[in-house]
């Protein structure tokens, strides 16, 4: 495993959603790479810090409402990822003033 593949797991690997061979394979990678091995450790603090500030918050209706939106229209015609691209610069001003 490369460094790159590593880092596109880095989520699923993070939240133990990956099977047991790729686990395995990036352990080996994480072992002998000290770069991986800090993004990993980057990846688990900003992770750790976000599920400590966000299990005190909630999301304002107005964010819930739209995100439930977005994912009704979604539900009703799957579309690749388009709502995605659009969603995430829509949010960011919101999630940024918390
Ligand atoms: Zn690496």
């Amino acid at each position: 495993m490369d460094c790159e593949s590593l880092r596109s797991y880095l989520v699923d690997y993070q939240h133990g959603r990956l099977g047991p061979e790729l686990r395995r394979d990036m352990d080996a990678h994480l072992e002998g790479c000290e770069a991986c091995a800090h993004e990993r450790a980057a990846d688990a603090a900003l992770a750790e810090a976000l599920d400590r500030r966000l299990a005190h918050r909630r999301a304002p209706a107005s964010l819930t409402a739209r995100v439930e939106r977005l994912l009704a229209v979604e539900r009703a015609a799957p579309r690749p990822r388009a709502w995605r691209r659009a969603l995430i610069p829509a949010l960011a001003p919101a999630l940024a003033a918390w």
